[in-house]
Protein backbone atom coordinates (compact mmCIF):
# COMPACT_ATOMS: atom_id res chain seq x y z
CA UNK A 1 0.00 0.00 0.00
CA UNK A 2 1.29 3.47 -0.24
CA UNK A 3 1.89 5.79 1.94
CA UNK A 4 -0.96 8.28 3.34
CA UNK A 5 -1.00 11.96 1.87
CA UNK A 6 0.37 13.31 5.06
CA UNK A 7 3.92 11.16 4.53
CA UNK A 8 3.28 12.51 1.11
CA UNK A 9 3.71 15.74 1.58
CA UNK A 10 7.23 15.38 2.94
CA UNK A 11 8.54 12.54 1.50
CA UNK A 12 8.86 11.07 -2.09
CA UNK A 13 9.18 7.37 -2.34
CA UNK A 14 12.12 7.56 -3.26
CA UNK A 15 14.80 10.07 -1.69
CA UNK A 16 16.55 10.96 -4.56
CA UNK A 17 19.66 12.45 -4.86
CA UNK A 18 20.16 12.74 -0.75
CA UNK A 19 23.36 11.79 -0.67
CA UNK A 20 24.43 13.52 -3.91
CA UNK A 21 23.96 16.36 -1.84
CA UNK A 22 25.59 15.88 1.61
CA UNK A 23 22.68 14.38 3.14
CA UNK A 24 20.69 17.54 3.14
CA UNK A 25 16.79 17.13 4.46
CA UNK A 26 15.73 20.42 2.96
CA UNK A 27 16.20 19.67 -1.07
CA UNK A 28 18.60 22.32 -2.35
CA UNK A 29 17.67 25.18 -4.57
CA UNK A 30 19.69 24.84 -7.79
CA UNK A 31 20.00 28.50 -8.77
CA UNK A 32 21.39 27.85 -12.01
CA UNK A 33 20.23 28.53 -15.24
CA UNK A 34 22.52 26.09 -17.50
CA UNK A 35 24.06 22.81 -17.27
CA UNK A 36 27.67 21.77 -18.25
CA UNK A 37 27.89 18.44 -20.64
CA UNK A 38 30.45 15.76 -19.54
CA UNK A 39 31.05 15.57 -23.65
CA UNK A 40 30.26 15.89 -27.23
CA UNK A 41 26.38 14.49 -27.38
CA UNK A 42 26.52 13.88 -23.30
CA UNK A 43 23.85 15.38 -21.24
CA UNK A 44 23.44 14.73 -17.30
CA UNK A 45 20.24 14.89 -17.96
CA UNK A 46 19.86 18.83 -17.07
CA UNK A 47 20.03 20.90 -19.76
CA UNK A 48 18.95 23.87 -19.69
CA UNK A 49 16.17 25.03 -16.65
CA UNK A 50 13.69 26.34 -18.52
CA UNK A 51 12.67 22.83 -18.30
CA UNK A 52 15.15 20.74 -16.04
CA UNK A 53 15.85 21.90 -12.88
CA UNK A 54 16.20 19.98 -10.00
CA UNK A 55 14.51 21.98 -7.24
CA UNK A 56 11.40 22.47 -10.21
CA UNK A 57 11.43 18.68 -11.13
CA UNK A 58 11.95 17.76 -7.45
CA UNK A 59 9.04 20.37 -7.01
CA UNK A 60 7.21 18.45 -9.54
CA UNK A 61 7.16 14.87 -8.71
CA UNK A 62 6.15 15.93 -5.23
CA UNK A 63 3.00 17.33 -6.20
CA UNK A 64 2.43 14.72 -8.93
CA UNK A 65 3.07 12.30 -6.22
CA UNK A 66 0.13 13.82 -3.93
CA UNK A 67 -2.51 14.13 -6.65
CA UNK A 68 -2.12 10.04 -7.74
CA UNK A 69 -1.09 11.51 -10.95
CA UNK A 70 2.71 10.54 -13.33
CA UNK A 71 3.62 13.77 -14.14
CA UNK A 72 3.39 16.99 -13.18
CA UNK A 73 4.66 20.70 -14.51
CA UNK A 74 5.66 23.38 -12.06
CA UNK A 75 4.76 27.22 -13.34
CA UNK A 76 5.38 30.57 -12.55
CA UNK A 77 1.38 31.25 -11.36
CA UNK A 78 -1.74 29.34 -11.49
CA UNK A 79 -3.11 31.63 -14.53
CA UNK A 80 0.32 30.52 -16.10
CA UNK A 81 -1.04 26.66 -15.64
CA UNK A 82 -4.39 26.82 -17.25
CA UNK A 83 -2.84 29.41 -19.92
CA UNK A 84 -0.64 26.62 -20.96
CA UNK A 85 -3.06 23.92 -20.69
CA UNK A 86 -5.23 25.87 -22.91
CA UNK A 87 -2.59 25.70 -25.87
CA UNK A 88 -3.56 22.01 -25.84
CA UNK A 89 -6.60 23.52 -28.19
CA UNK A 90 -7.07 24.78 -31.58
CA UNK A 91 -9.07 27.01 -33.36
CA UNK A 92 -12.57 25.26 -33.95
CA UNK A 93 -12.17 23.57 -30.82
CA UNK A 94 -15.03 23.97 -28.32
CA UNK A 95 -14.84 23.52 -24.55
CA UNK A 96 -17.26 23.99 -22.03
CA UNK A 97 -16.71 25.95 -18.62
CA UNK A 98 -18.99 26.22 -15.36
CA UNK A 99 -19.93 29.91 -15.10
CA UNK A 100 -18.83 30.36 -11.49
CA UNK A 101 -14.96 30.25 -11.82
CA UNK A 102 -11.71 32.10 -10.62
CA UNK A 103 -12.37 35.38 -11.77
CA UNK A 104 -8.50 35.29 -13.46
CA UNK A 105 -10.10 32.17 -15.32
CA UNK A 106 -12.90 33.84 -16.59
CA UNK A 107 -10.65 36.77 -17.84
CA UNK A 108 -8.61 34.54 -19.65
CA UNK A 109 -11.43 32.34 -21.35
CA UNK A 110 -13.04 34.99 -22.59
CA UNK A 111 -9.97 37.39 -23.47
CA UNK A 112 -7.28 34.74 -25.01
CA UNK A 113 -9.27 31.45 -25.35
CA UNK A 114 -12.05 33.26 -28.16
CA UNK A 115 -9.08 35.16 -29.64
CA UNK A 116 -7.26 31.84 -30.67
CA UNK A 117 -10.87 30.48 -32.03
CA UNK A 118 -11.69 28.34 -29.58
CA UNK A 119 -15.51 28.49 -28.62
CA UNK A 120 -16.60 28.74 -25.22
CA UNK A 121 -20.27 27.69 -23.49
CA UNK A 122 -20.67 28.89 -19.95
CA UNK A 123 -23.20 26.82 -18.11
CA UNK A 124 -23.82 25.65 -14.48
CA UNK A 125 -21.83 21.88 -14.57
CA UNK A 126 -23.65 21.32 -10.91
CA UNK A 127 -26.84 21.53 -12.26
CA UNK A 128 -27.09 22.11 -15.94
CA UNK A 129 -27.49 18.98 -18.45
CA UNK A 130 -24.24 18.98 -19.46
CA UNK A 131 -23.85 16.00 -22.25
CA UNK A 132 -26.68 18.54 -23.95
CA UNK A 133 -23.96 21.69 -24.83
CA UNK A 134 -21.47 18.90 -26.16
CA UNK A 135 -21.24 19.29 -29.85
CA UNK A 136 -18.37 17.36 -32.69
CA UNK A 137 -16.02 20.13 -31.63
CA UNK A 138 -16.25 19.56 -27.79
CA UNK A 139 -12.99 19.14 -26.57
CA UNK A 140 -12.92 19.45 -22.83
CA UNK A 141 -15.19 20.37 -19.81
CA UNK A 142 -13.31 22.68 -17.14
CA UNK A 143 -14.59 22.88 -13.80
CA UNK A 144 -13.76 23.60 -9.98
CA UNK A 145 -15.59 22.39 -7.23
CA UNK A 146 -16.28 23.66 -5.09
CA UNK A 147 -17.07 27.04 -7.12
CA UNK A 148 -15.04 30.52 -6.66
CA UNK A 149 -16.96 31.72 -4.97
CA UNK A 150 -20.33 30.43 -4.85
CA UNK A 151 -19.26 27.04 -3.45
CA UNK A 152 -21.29 25.01 -5.92
CA UNK A 153 -20.17 21.27 -5.89
CA UNK A 154 -20.07 19.31 -8.96
CA UNK A 155 -19.84 15.67 -9.68
CA UNK A 156 -16.47 14.80 -10.43
CA UNK A 157 -17.05 10.95 -11.15
CA UNK A 158 -20.26 11.98 -12.80
CA UNK A 159 -18.79 14.47 -15.28
CA UNK A 160 -15.84 12.15 -16.02
CA UNK A 161 -18.37 9.68 -17.35
CA UNK A 162 -19.50 12.09 -19.64
CA UNK A 163 -16.44 13.73 -20.85
CA UNK A 164 -15.20 10.15 -21.65
CA UNK A 165 -17.90 8.98 -23.46
CA UNK A 166 -17.37 12.10 -25.99
CA UNK A 167 -13.75 11.66 -26.19
CA UNK A 168 -13.43 14.98 -24.25
CA UNK A 169 -11.15 15.93 -21.49
CA UNK A 170 -11.73 16.69 -17.46
CA UNK A 171 -10.31 19.40 -16.05
CA UNK A 172 -10.40 20.47 -12.49
CA UNK A 173 -9.08 23.30 -10.94
CA UNK A 174 -8.41 21.93 -7.39
CA UNK A 175 -7.18 24.74 -5.92
CA UNK A 176 -9.93 25.60 -3.23
CA UNK A 177 -9.85 21.84 -1.27
CA UNK A 178 -6.25 20.46 -2.02
CA UNK A 179 -4.96 17.14 -2.86
CA UNK A 180 -5.16 16.71 0.73
CA UNK A 181 -8.74 17.03 0.53
CA UNK A 182 -9.79 16.06 -2.62
CA UNK A 183 -8.02 14.06 -5.60
CA UNK A 184 -10.16 14.24 -9.35
CA UNK A 185 -7.84 12.42 -11.01
CA UNK A 186 -8.47 9.34 -8.99
CA UNK A 187 -12.37 10.28 -10.14
CA UNK A 188 -11.78 10.12 -13.30
CA UNK A 189 -10.38 13.58 -14.20
CA UNK A 190 -7.58 13.81 -16.83
CA UNK A 191 -6.44 16.89 -16.19
CA UNK A 192 -5.84 18.62 -12.27
CA UNK A 193 -4.68 22.17 -11.77
CA UNK A 194 -3.48 24.12 -9.27
CA UNK A 195 -3.15 28.05 -8.09
CA UNK A 196 -0.12 26.92 -5.94
CA UNK A 197 0.22 30.42 -4.57
CA UNK A 198 -3.09 29.37 -2.26
CA UNK A 199 -3.00 26.11 -0.11
CA UNK A 200 0.09 24.63 -1.05
CA UNK A 201 2.29 27.74 -0.90
CA UNK A 202 0.21 28.31 1.99
CA UNK A 203 2.23 31.22 3.49
CA UNK A 204 1.07 34.38 0.95
CA UNK A 205 4.41 34.95 -0.27
CA UNK A 206 4.90 33.39 -2.94
CA UNK A 207 3.13 32.56 -7.02
CA UNK A 208 2.81 29.20 -8.55
CA UNK A 209 0.79 26.98 -10.59
CA UNK A 210 0.69 23.47 -11.39
CA UNK A 211 -0.66 20.62 -14.48
CA UNK A 212 -1.11 17.43 -13.18
CA UNK A 213 -1.80 14.54 -15.19
CA UNK A 214 -2.34 10.54 -14.57
CA UNK A 215 -1.88 10.16 -18.55
CA UNK A 216 2.00 9.72 -20.21
CA UNK A 217 1.35 11.43 -23.67
CA UNK A 218 -0.87 14.87 -22.23
CA UNK A 219 2.20 14.56 -19.56
CA UNK A 220 4.81 14.63 -22.43
CA UNK A 221 2.59 17.27 -23.96
CA UNK A 222 2.75 19.88 -21.31
CA UNK A 223 6.67 19.80 -20.87
CA UNK A 224 6.69 20.23 -24.57
CA UNK A 225 4.70 23.18 -24.23
CA UNK A 226 6.64 24.11 -21.19
CA UNK A 227 10.04 23.44 -22.87
CA UNK A 228 8.70 25.66 -25.77
CA UNK A 229 6.68 28.90 -23.93
CA UNK A 230 8.78 29.14 -20.94
CA UNK A 231 6.68 30.04 -17.83
CA UNK A 232 8.35 27.28 -15.68
CA UNK A 233 9.02 28.31 -11.69
CA UNK A 234 12.06 29.92 -10.79
CA UNK A 235 14.15 27.59 -8.35
CA UNK A 236 13.65 29.32 -5.60
CA UNK A 237 9.89 30.01 -5.78
CA UNK A 238 10.02 26.07 -6.28
CA UNK A 239 11.56 25.57 -3.33
CA UNK A 240 9.25 27.46 -0.75
CA UNK A 241 6.44 25.76 -2.42
CA UNK A 242 8.39 22.35 -1.34
CA UNK A 243 8.79 24.17 2.21
CA UNK A 244 4.82 25.22 2.48
CA UNK A 245 3.75 21.29 1.05
CA UNK A 246 5.66 19.73 4.14
CA UNK A 247 2.62 21.45 6.18
CA UNK A 248 -0.36 21.47 4.05
CA UNK A 249 -2.26 18.87 6.29
CA UNK A 250 -1.74 20.05 9.40
CA UNK A 251 -3.10 23.70 8.11
CA UNK A 252 -5.62 22.39 5.79
CA UNK A 253 -6.70 20.41 9.35
CA UNK A 254 -6.82 23.48 11.21
CA UNK A 255 -7.83 25.82 8.59
CA UNK A 256 -11.26 23.57 7.76
CA UNK A 257 -11.61 23.14 11.73
CA UNK A 258 -11.87 27.26 12.52
CA UNK A 259 -14.16 27.55 9.00
CA UNK A 260 -16.58 25.01 10.16
CA UNK A 261 -16.34 26.54 13.73
CA UNK A 262 -16.80 29.76 11.83
CA UNK A 263 -19.42 29.16 9.77
CA UNK A 264 -21.28 27.98 12.49
CA UNK A 265 -20.95 30.85 14.52
CA UNK A 266 -22.23 33.03 11.37
CA UNK A 267 -25.57 31.32 10.93
CA UNK A 268 -26.39 32.46 14.54
CA UNK A 269 -24.82 36.37 13.31
CA UNK A 270 -27.68 38.26 12.71
CA UNK A 271 -25.85 40.59 10.64
CA UNK A 272 -25.33 37.86 7.94
CA UNK A 273 -28.02 37.22 5.52
CA UNK A 274 -26.54 33.99 3.78
CA UNK A 275 -23.73 31.54 4.56
CA UNK A 276 -22.21 29.66 2.10
CA UNK A 277 -20.03 26.72 3.58
CA UNK A 278 -20.75 23.15 1.72
CA UNK A 279 -19.57 21.15 5.51
CA UNK A 280 -23.13 22.65 6.32
CA UNK A 281 -25.73 20.21 6.10
CA UNK A 282 -28.09 21.88 4.57
CA UNK A 283 -25.92 22.87 1.47
CA UNK A 284 -26.60 21.44 -1.80
CA UNK A 285 -23.55 20.08 -2.40
CA UNK A 286 -22.73 18.38 1.79
CA UNK A 287 -24.05 14.81 -0.12
CA UNK A 288 -21.45 15.17 -3.33
CA UNK A 289 -18.34 16.09 -1.48
CA UNK A 290 -18.60 13.52 1.64
CA UNK A 291 -18.53 10.96 -1.55
CA UNK A 292 -15.69 13.00 -3.43
CA UNK A 293 -13.68 14.41 -1.06
CA UNK A 294 -12.04 14.28 2.69
CA UNK A 295 -13.08 17.65 3.68
CA UNK A 296 -14.86 21.19 3.29
CA UNK A 297 -12.03 23.50 3.01
CA UNK A 298 -11.68 26.57 4.53
CA UNK A 299 -13.15 28.98 2.15
CA UNK A 300 -16.58 30.70 3.38
CA UNK A 301 -18.88 32.76 1.06
CA UNK A 302 -21.19 35.07 3.02
CA UNK A 303 -23.95 37.74 2.16
CA UNK A 304 -24.99 40.98 4.31
CA UNK A 305 -27.88 42.84 4.63
CA UNK A 306 -26.23 46.00 1.79
CA UNK A 307 -23.18 47.06 -0.10
CA UNK A 308 -22.52 49.59 3.09
CA UNK A 309 -22.44 46.73 5.25
CA UNK A 310 -19.99 45.00 2.97
CA UNK A 311 -17.70 48.06 2.66
CA UNK A 312 -18.01 49.01 6.32
CA UNK A 313 -16.22 45.41 7.42
CA UNK A 314 -13.53 45.86 4.70
CA UNK A 315 -12.74 49.21 6.38
CA UNK A 316 -13.20 47.73 10.06
CA UNK A 317 -11.26 44.50 9.82
CA UNK A 318 -7.95 44.96 11.95
CA UNK A 319 -6.13 41.23 12.28
CA UNK A 320 -8.35 39.88 9.30
CA UNK A 321 -7.13 41.29 6.38
CA UNK A 322 -8.73 42.85 3.33
CA UNK A 323 -7.02 41.36 0.26
CA UNK A 324 -7.11 39.24 -2.47
CA UNK A 325 -6.21 35.42 -2.67
CA UNK A 326 -6.90 32.50 -0.32
CA UNK A 327 -5.65 29.82 1.45
CA UNK A 328 -2.72 31.19 3.56
CA UNK A 329 -2.25 31.05 7.08
CA UNK A 330 -3.43 34.02 7.91
CA UNK A 331 -7.36 34.76 7.16
CA UNK A 332 -7.99 37.19 4.64
CA UNK A 333 -11.09 38.73 3.71
CA UNK A 334 -12.39 39.38 -0.60
CA UNK A 335 -15.02 41.52 -2.05
CA UNK A 336 -14.93 39.61 -5.57
CA UNK A 337 -16.86 41.85 -7.01
CA UNK A 338 -13.95 44.64 -7.48
CA UNK A 339 -11.33 42.16 -6.33
CA UNK A 340 -11.27 38.47 -7.68
CA UNK A 341 -14.24 38.79 -10.25
CA UNK A 342 -13.96 42.24 -11.31
CA UNK A 343 -13.42 41.15 -15.05
CA UNK A 344 -16.89 39.09 -15.04
CA UNK A 345 -19.11 40.56 -16.86
CA UNK A 346 -21.65 42.49 -14.29
CA UNK A 347 -24.82 40.41 -15.72
CA UNK A 348 -22.61 36.86 -15.39
CA UNK A 349 -21.81 37.80 -11.61
CA UNK A 350 -25.53 38.95 -10.77
CA UNK A 351 -26.88 35.36 -12.42
CA UNK A 352 -23.91 33.44 -10.46
CA UNK A 353 -25.77 35.41 -7.14
CA UNK A 354 -22.38 37.54 -6.59
CA UNK A 355 -23.65 40.80 -5.19
CA UNK A 356 -22.42 43.98 -4.12
CA UNK A 357 -23.31 42.62 -0.31
CA UNK A 358 -21.10 38.95 -0.74
CA UNK A 359 -18.15 38.66 0.54
CA UNK A 360 -15.39 35.59 0.74
CA UNK A 361 -13.51 34.53 3.76
CA UNK A 362 -10.56 32.42 3.37
CA UNK A 363 -9.90 31.25 7.06
CA UNK A 364 -6.32 30.93 8.25
CA UNK A 365 -4.96 29.11 11.51
CA UNK A 366 -5.00 31.71 13.55
CA UNK A 367 -7.01 30.94 17.22
CA UNK A 368 -10.86 30.47 16.13
CA UNK A 369 -12.21 32.43 18.96
CA UNK A 370 -9.96 35.37 18.20
CA UNK A 371 -11.38 35.43 14.49
CA UNK A 372 -14.91 35.56 15.93
CA UNK A 373 -14.18 37.72 18.19
CA UNK A 374 -12.87 40.15 15.62
CA UNK A 375 -15.99 39.97 12.99
CA UNK A 376 -18.30 39.96 16.54
CA UNK A 377 -17.12 43.80 17.63
CA UNK A 378 -16.84 44.62 13.63
CA UNK A 379 -20.36 43.64 13.55
CA UNK A 380 -21.65 45.66 16.87
CA UNK A 381 -19.54 48.94 15.59
CA UNK A 382 -21.42 49.02 12.20
CA UNK A 383 -24.14 48.66 14.22
CA UNK A 384 -23.74 51.25 16.75
CA UNK A 385 -23.08 53.42 14.09
CA UNK A 386 -26.34 53.13 12.18
C1 LIG B 1 -5.85 32.16 -7.55
C2 LIG B 1 -6.51 31.18 -8.38
C3 LIG B 1 -6.09 30.95 -9.69
C4 LIG B 1 -4.95 31.74 -10.32
O1 LIG B 1 -3.73 31.47 -9.70
P1 LIG B 1 -2.54 32.55 -9.58
O2 LIG B 1 -1.50 31.77 -8.86
O3 LIG B 1 -3.06 33.71 -8.81
O4 LIG B 1 -2.15 32.93 -10.95
C5 LIG B 1 -6.73 29.96 -10.42
N1 LIG B 1 -7.75 29.26 -9.90
C6 LIG B 1 -8.19 29.46 -8.65
C7 LIG B 1 -9.33 28.65 -8.13
C8 LIG B 1 -7.60 30.42 -7.85
O5 LIG B 1 -8.04 30.64 -6.62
Amino acid sequence: MGRSIDTKCLHLEEDEGLFENYGAISFPIYQTATYAHPGAGRSTGYDYSRLQNPTKNHLEKVVAALENGTDAVALSSGMAAIALMMELFKPGDHIIIDSDLYGGSIRLFDNISVKNGISITRIDCYKDDIESYINEHTKAIYIETPTNPMMNVTDIEKTAKIAKAHGALLVVDNTFLTPYLQNPLDLGADIVLHSGTKYLGGHNDTLAGFIVTKDEELGERFKFLLKTIGCGIAPFDAWLILRGIKTLGIRMERAEKNAKALAEWMLEEESITKVIYPGIKEHPGYEIMKKQSRGFGAMITFQVESKEFALSILEKVRMIKYAESLGGVETLITYPTTQTHADVPKEIREKNGITEATLRLSVGIEDVEDLISELSAVFEEIKNEK
